[in-house]
């Protein structure tokens, strides 16, 4: 049938996300330095500022797709002592790696747990975080509704929803430079640090394939959100994604 047919078309991409991931967790942090030359700790940074965490009440943040953990420990560092921060991703590997740098930056600080899972199917109950952040991370999953509907299910009342990733360059001359740039130079230099340019042949096309920042807002009010916006950033390489569990 062709819902079958789909379901599997669904997996396999599931499948080839893993596959990547499982692959480069290793080298990861060093490929976004590369890769952004640096940017995406600027872009995580202009994520931190927006969401400003609580310092003096219980701030319980979740932070899906959270890989090597960068915005969970951004998100423990700037909030206070009630602040706790759950890393979910789907990846072992990722998590490994997170888990290793959080127990050299944050030694014995139990504010934060790493826990293997889906964006699609949290298994985390109703109505409980302050804030979930998804930073390049939304891209990757086969089912982006599926997603939205979670955040919003597990979001308190007044919680916040904020999403880092990927958009459209609309600036001419950068749009040039930028689609030169993806094509010719993001899988040959993955190829040159993690021995393979189809995981990185795989990055710039599901970058092309997301939708629209407009587009992507629609389908944050969908899922129930309020006063969806979106910030583009980089001349639009990166938009940051904002909604009101209202
Ligand atoms: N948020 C981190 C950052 O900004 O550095 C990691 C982003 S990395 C590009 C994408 C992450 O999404 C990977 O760690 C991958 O395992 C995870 N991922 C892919 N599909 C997922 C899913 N369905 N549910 C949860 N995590 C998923």
């Amino acid at each position: 049938t062709h819902f079958g047919f789909e379901t599997v078309k669904l997996a396999e991409k599931q499948a080839k996300v893993d596959d990547v991931f499982h692959k480069v967790a290793g080298r990861y942090d060093l490929m976004n330095d590369l890769m952004s030359a640096g940017l995406h700790r600027a872009w995580k940074s202009a994520l931190l500022t927006t969401l400003n965490p609580a310092k003096d009440r219980p701030f319980h943040h979740l932070d899906v797709a959270g890989g090597t953990g960068d915005v969970a420990f951004a998100v423990l560092e700037a909030g206070g002592p009630e602040t706790d921060v759950t890393v979910l991703d789907i990846n072992a590997e990722m998590l490994a790696v997170g888990r290793d740098r959080a127990d050299k930056r944050f030694p014995g600080d139990d504010r934060i747990r790493f826990v293997q899972g889906n964006a699609e199917e949290l298994r985390l109950p109703d109505n409980h975080f302050d804030a979930y952040t998804i930073a390049f991370g939304i891209r990757n999953v086969p089912r982006i509704d599926k997603a939205l509907a979670e955040a919003y299910r597990v979001l308190k009342r007044g919680g916040r929803f904020l999403c880092l990733e990927f958009s459209h360059v609309d600036v001419p001359l950068l749009d040039k430079v930028y689609e030169a740039y993806s094509f010719n130079v993001i899988p040959p230099m993955g190829k040159m640090v993690t021995g393979e340019a189809e995981p990185y042949q795989y990055l710039v096309e599901s970058i092309r394939k997301f939708p629209k920042p407009q587009a992507f807002a629609g389908m944050i009010e969908d899922a129930g959100f309020r006063r969806a916006k979106f910030t583009p950033m980089t001349g639009g390489v990166v938009a940051l994604h904002s909604g009101w569990k209202l």
